[in-house]
């Protein structure tokens, strides 16, 4: 007995202490139980505890006192601090303790992991796994048989395919837009029954099968992921769902160990070839504690990890002790907020601080900012109104095995009219002035078919309105008249290449009046629920062929239109200028290229440089500099057109998409450029660099022509 292992608890909650207390008995731990503080500070001096559980927040005495006194005492046992508070305020107590010369084996915040429990005591070398293992079971299912899980055990797991997956839906939180699921391992042992991920995940680590595990997931998501679309029915009202499910990602757990594997990554990169996944559709997960670990190692293998295009996210963030600086070096594209201030936000204030804290450190490093754990209607309201991006939690959807996701995607569509409008109205575009965004497709479409008249409309309970119009006056029609409301009866493109002839539309006002259609192409447009609210559509005063590549051309921009609507307005537009910025510039740009190579209008991409920009910063000033900035975007929207993409790409940065430009089409705008510049009054003198290039291949990507661009321009200076 001299040589067991002694545990003291202070916890003021008797069935907390008492539960702590019969775990680390069983666990063949000599534990006793106080609690309150005075029969503490006896005990410690009596027995002599190797352990301490220590509550941070108890009526009388705080937590943090009691560690005061106990650093007085020269106290050597080592400290769990447990408690109900946020992980960042143990956090904090935590680095307090360590600094008052205290030993602090870890936190155990409440309601307290059993796994968490055991990885702290089993910091302990007096301390066996078999003992631990018994412990998460006993915690988790008390009445189970006493089976110990062996190495064998996981390996006959593994090899049986009995970890398997389910798939917890990730929602774009301003529009509610599927943006995709999270892969959650699940293991059902033949005689104990399901073991959780909190207990098997620690145990293949700890056994060396974690790779094999990781690698099992892997290859199970894929596969999920790659054969989704293909699940739902072949109906053309599952078309828009189908596609999206195209585009969604996937988000994969990765243990800290797993993360040097380089073989394992390399061969996560060939299945996403062998499937047909881009690999930007997949995002890693690893916990905050894990990338610190080895920060200088983590860069590297992390950097490689994007540099094949992976996505990575920082899981449970808010839990573990990383630096800004880190943050802000490490290559990561997301940052998830951990779900026990997320889970608390309702009751917390100081939760939901913390919440928007990270999220607003995730904007400014640029990252996308994600919450898990939202068991409210009520949090989810929170977190958009405060700008978070993504969100994921039972409220939204309980993590659910593959065939229940596809019922789930099923439900969660609204077919009904009263479900169309429903999502028309909750858009809030209806009425509203008219907006770039949507004005620019128009433009382009109108410039693509060569039409008098593009227009996006809206079809409203009884009328359509149209949100962007070019080439006629009129805001809005009767919906009974209009030819849109036939259009968005299906998912295809509806022409009607003379009106006249048509017997559904020969006596519509619309043809018989102002503006006299003869000819109609037009393609729906949809909400995130794929409702059909709309259409994008061509009209001309003469009837026209319509061939099945200008339907695809046609329905090519009507997807612009439906992501635009979906798209994350704020994250894509720089705040200074009000234009684009360079996210919502890249994924705007490639699909106008592709577009126009398709009806065979020439591009061009143009870069400009303010020259010393830095410099001019610093002698007059931030805010004379940001004036400059206006000024200067004013001038390009000035210069360039309506159906062009403008954006601010960096810090004085700007990059232009012209489309439909003629060979002396960029050293025009160049002059018309110069001219403009030099008629306004130079309040902010500065001068620009400029370099361009046009589309020379089909599959030019935007980075190329950026780098020809930027060569050009530098063959310019000289
Ligand atoms: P995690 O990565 O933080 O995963 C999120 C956990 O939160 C999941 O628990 C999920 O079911 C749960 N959750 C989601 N929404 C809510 C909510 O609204 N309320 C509450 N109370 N919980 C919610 P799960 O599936 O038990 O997984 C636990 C942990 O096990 C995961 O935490 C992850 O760290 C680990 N894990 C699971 N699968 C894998 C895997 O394939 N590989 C690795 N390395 N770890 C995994
Ligand atoms: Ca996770
Ligand atoms: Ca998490």
């Amino acid at each position: 007995m001299a040589t067991m292992t002694r545990l003291l608890i202070l916890d003021d909650d008797l069935l907390t202490g008492q539960t702590i207390a019969n775990i680390a008995a069983l666990a063949g731990v000599d534990a006793q139980y106080v609690n309150e503080p005075q029969a503490f500070f006896q005990r410690i001096k009596d027995w002599q505890p190797d352990f301490i559980v220590l509550d941070l927040v108890m009526p009388g005495m705080d937590g943090v006192q009691v560690m005061v006194e106990l650093a007085r005492l020269g106290c050597h046992a080592e400290i769990i601090i447990s408690s109900g508070v946020g992980g960042r305020v143990l956090d904090a107590a935590a680095r307090s303790a360590s600094e008052h010369g205290l030993n602090i084996a870890g936190v155990l915040a409440k309601p307290f992991s059993p796994a968490r429990l055991r990885a702290l005591i089993s910091g302990n070398a007096k301390m066996d796994t078999l003992s631990t293992t018994f412990i998460d079971r006993l915690v988790t299912t008390p009445t189970e048989s006493k089976i110990e899980i062996s190495r064998d055990d996981l390996m006959s797991a593994l090899h049986n395919e009995q970890i398997t997956l389910v798939y917890q839906p990730k929602i774009n939180c301003r529009t509610g837009l599927l943006a995709g699921f999270e892969a959650l391992a699940r293991w059902t042992h033949p005689v104990l029954g399901p073991v959780g991920p909190d207990q098997f995940i620690p145990l293949a680590e700890h056994y060396g099968l974690i790779d094999r595990l990781t690698e099992s997931v892997m290859v199970q998501g894929l596969r999920w992921l790659a054969h989704l679309p293909q699940q739902l029915e072949d109906s053309s009202d599952f078309d828009y769902l189908r596609r999206r499910l195209r585009e969604i990602t996937l988000s994969i757990n990765i243990s800290a160990s797993s993360l040097n594997n380089v073989e394992l990554f390399e061969r996560m990169n060939e299945y996403c070839q062998s499937m047909g996944i881009r690999p930007d559709r997949l995002i890693f997960e690893l916990t905050e504690s894990c990338a610190m670990e080895d920060p200088i190692s983590s860069l590297n293998i992390l950097t490689r990890l994007r540099m094949k295009g992976f996505h990575l996210s920082i899981d449970d963030f808010g839990t573990g002790y990383s630096s800004m600086l880190q943050l802000a070096r490490l290559p990561f594209s997301e940052i998830k907020i951990d779900k026990s201030f997320v889970m608390t936000a309702a009751q917390s204030k100081e939760s939901r601080t913390v919440i928007k804290t990270i999220i607003d450190l995730g904007h400014g490093l640029g990252l996308y900012t994600s919450a898990e754990g939202i068991e409210s209607e009520e949090t989810l309201e929170y977190l958009r109104s405060i700008g978070c991006d993504l969100a994921q939690g039972y409220a939204i959807a309980r993590p659910m095995a593959p065939d229940a996701v596809i019922d789930w995607l099923r439900n969660s569509r609204l077919k009904s009219e009263s479900g169309r409008l429903q999502a028309l109205r909750s858009l809030n575009i209806l009425d509203t002035p008219p907006d770039e965004r949507f004005d620019r497709i128009t433009r382009l479409a109108a410039r693509l078919f060569r039409v008098p008249i593009a227009l996006f409309s809206l079809v409203d309970s009884d009328r359509q309105w149209f949100k962007s119009a070019v080439g006629i006056d009129i805001t809005e029609t009767p919906r009974d008249a209009s030819f849109c409301s036939h259009a968005i009866e299906h998912d295809t493109v509806m022409v009607v290449p003379d009106a006249t002839l048509d017997p559904r539309f020969k006596n519509n006002p619309l043809v018989l009046q102002e503006p006299k259609i003869r000819f109609y192409a037009g393609c729906p447009v949809h909400a995130d629920t794929g409702s059909r609210l709309g259409t994008l559509c061509l009209i001309d005063r003469e009837p026209r062929e319509f061939s099945r590549h200008d339907e695809t051309v046609l329905r090519y921009a009507a997807r612009m239109v439906d992501n635009e609507l979906t798209a994350d307005f704020l994250a894509h537009t720089d705040p200074l200028t009000g234009m684009l910025n360079r996210r919502g510039f890249d994924t705007r740009a490639q699909e106008a290229i592709m577009l126009c190579h398709d009806v065979n209008l020439q591009v061009c991409l143009f870069l400009f440089d303010l020259v010393n920009f830095k410099a001019f910063n610093e002698r007059h000033g931030p805010a004379a500099g940001d004036r400059a900035l206006v000024e200067f975007s004013r001038l390009l929207r000035e210069t360039f057109r309506g159906s062009d993409l403008i954006a601010r790409y960096d810090d004085d940065d700007f990059v232009i998409l012209m489309v439909d430009i003629d060979p002396l089409g960029p050293e025009t705008a160049l002059k018309r450029l110069r001219a403009v510049a030099g008629a306004i009054t130079q309040e902010h003198p500065f001068s620009y660099n400029a370099g361009w290039t046009l589309l020379e291949h089909p599959d030019d990507s935007i980075q190329q022509m950026a780098l020809r661009a930027s060569e050009h321009m530098h063959r310019e200076k000289e």
